[in-house]
């Protein structure tokens, strides 16, 4: 459920934990498979406020094939990322940024076990509490959130790279301030992250605006497959669609440029909730699941194995794209908040 969020004794640990450490220190940074602007924006954004306090021997790694996606290149502290095989094998300090449970940190888990001390940032309210020292706040709009806040009570002042990370956290995970969560305070911290001289046009236009032509091809075939069930959970609607690894291959395009799609899907008036089935492996699909309120997706998402947020949330399925479909549908009823 919806935790009270750190209290001071958390935070008392986790400013002891950094400031403590020996100036030989080596420290570790990692964040969810996948990851979007909140794992590798607070990552690389705290990453480079540690730097500013004279850590030296940092690294950040995501799990699974190193490859960044083409919104997320020009961040500043990409110098700090490694790959897996290359990340720390037993750091003093390991910090996880935007990951619910171990099971979103694929072969980096065991960096937790064998680290001095593991420090968990994140917002996701399913958090398992598996770090030493668990900073997770519910509330929090994105783990940048959290992690600013380290920032400010280590003395860390924030400069533009600094800033530029925690901003793409920032408005990845309020959909550039327009979800609920978007609260004074998280327009107080967009000011002060602003206030470094970052520019906002020009950081938006490469994380969310800019993208292939081939992909925008691609989501026009995607877009034209969508279904809508107007009946699904309780009389509310569902949109869906699917994306093959052919749709893809055809158009010559990587699969995290179809993080987006959800976004236009989204819009669908008639639906309360909207999916997007994308293949991974021949019989492996990741689903990017919204609601608009009337469901909680974050269930959906939980009873078949995966996790996230209210209203915002996915999983792995196996079989077709079909069956994939049909296992939400049957867990739509359940998931109507209010019923
Ligand atoms: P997205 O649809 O943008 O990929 O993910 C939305 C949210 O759902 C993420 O913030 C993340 O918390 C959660 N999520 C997405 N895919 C998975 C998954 O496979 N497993 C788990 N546990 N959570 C996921
Ligand atoms: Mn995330
Ligand atoms: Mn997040």
């Amino acid at each position: 459920g919806t935790g009270p969020g750190p209290d001071e004794a958390d935070w008392a640990a986790a400013v002891a934990a950094v400031r403590d450490l020996p100036a030989d220190a080596q420290v570790q940074l990692i964040c969810h498979v996948n990851p979007d602007g909140d794992a590798l924006g607070s990552m690389l954004g705290f990453g480079l406020g540690l730097r500013q306090l004279g850590v030296r021997q940092l690294r950040a790694t995501f799990p699974g094939p190193p490859e960044v996606p083409e919104p997320f290149r020009a961040l500043p502290g990409l110098d700090l990322l490694v790959a897996e095989q290359d990340a720390y094998p037993a750091p003093d300090l390991v910090v996880c940024f935007d990951a619910a449970s171990e099971s979103r940190l694929g072969g980096l888990v065991d960096r937790l076990a064998t680290a001095g001390t593991a420090l968990v940032l994140d917002h996701h309210a399913s958090n398992t509490m598996f770090g030493g020292i668990n900073l997770v706040d519910p509330r929090a709009a994105a783990t940048s959130v959290v992690a600013e806040e380290l920032l400010a009570r280590l003395g860390v002042r924030l400069d533009a790279g600094i800033a530029e990370g925690l901003y793409v956290a920032l408005t990845t995970d309020t959909g550039s301030f327009r979800f609920e969560a978007t609260t004074p305070a998280v327009h107080e911290l967009a000011a002060r992250l602003l206030a470094t001289g970052i520019r906002p046009g020009d950081i938006s236009r490469r994380v969310f605006d800019t993208r292939p032509f081939g992909a925008v091809r691609l989501f026009g075939e995607v877009m034209c497959r969508a279904r809508l069930e107007p009946a699904a959970a309780g009389g509310n609607g569902l949109v869906w669609t699917y994306a093959t690894l052919d749709d893809l291959a055809r158009h010559d395009q990587r699969p995290y440029v179809l993080e987006a799609l959800i976004d236009s899907v989204r819009c669908t008036a008639e639906a309360d909730v909207s999916c997007v089935v994308k293949q991974v492996r021949p019989d492996e699909w990741a689903v990017s699941m919204r609601s608009k309120g009337a469901v909680d997706v974050s269930r959906v998402a939980v009873a078949l194995g995966g996790g996230g947020h209210k209203f915002a949330a996915g999983f792995t399925g196996r079989g077709s794209a079909d069956d994939v479909v049909a296992s939400i549908r049957a867990e739509l009823d359940k998931a109507l908040i209010g019923a």
